[in-house]
């Protein structure tokens, strides 16, 4: 491969994931941090993207972005939500191996970027009412990986992984183990 195409399909990723993030409703920031295209670049894209594409309902996230993690674990049914998100994202690895610090800076990039799009497509197909927007799911695995407020582990019943809070009595068994023991259906 010459020295100009493996710049091209790099630039290509950038834009094709840069994209799928607008789509998603990703914030301007979000979208530099993890393609690395400056803001210029994605202004002009989300300009293509209303004029050819179907765009028109299309939200624009301004503010600061989501920082709050027990929006994650409040009630069963988003912890229900944020551990098959969760799943899906270490499935298709978009978690690193282990915990990481600096989690905000070193996790983004072109690659993780995609599999974490994957993962979110994924999520929003399993889920009948999905709440998770793409800018919680950005936090919910920078979290997991910084590890100090919310984390992920196994159900000590069935092994399916569960986010949990640091903070709270965690009860370590997921909602349907936990619906179980209580002798109802869950949902
Ligand atoms: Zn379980």
């Amino acid at each position: 491969m010459r020295v100009s195409d493996a710049r091209y399909s790099r630039d290509r990723l950038r834009f094709d994931l840069a994209l799928r993030l607008i789509q998603h409703e990703a914030r301007t920031s979000t979208i530099r941090v993890w393609t690395g295209l400056s803001d210029d670049r994605i202004r002009k894209l989300y300009r293509s993207y209303l004029v050819e594409g179907d765009g028109s309902n299309l939200a624009r996230h301004r503010g600061k972005s989501p920082q709050q993690t027990a929006f994650f674990t409040r009630t069963p049914a988003m912890r229900e939500e944020s551990s098959l998100l969760a799943s899906v994202c270490y499935l298709l690895g978009v978690m690193p191996a282990g915990k990481v610090a600096d989690a905000q800076r070193t996790l983004p990039g072109v690659q993780r970027g995609a599999a974490l799009c994957e993962a979110f497509e994924n999520y929003r197909d399993l889920v009948q009412s999905p709440r998770i927007s793409f800018e919680h799911a950005v936090f919910l695995v920078t979290a997991l990986a910084r590890s100090d407020e919310i984390h992920a582990t196994l159900c000590r019943d069935c092994n399916a992984l569960i986010v949990v809070d640091r903070y709270c009595l965690p009860s370590r068994r997921c909602s349907a183990c936990e619906a179980g023991s209580q002798g109802r259906l869950f949902m």
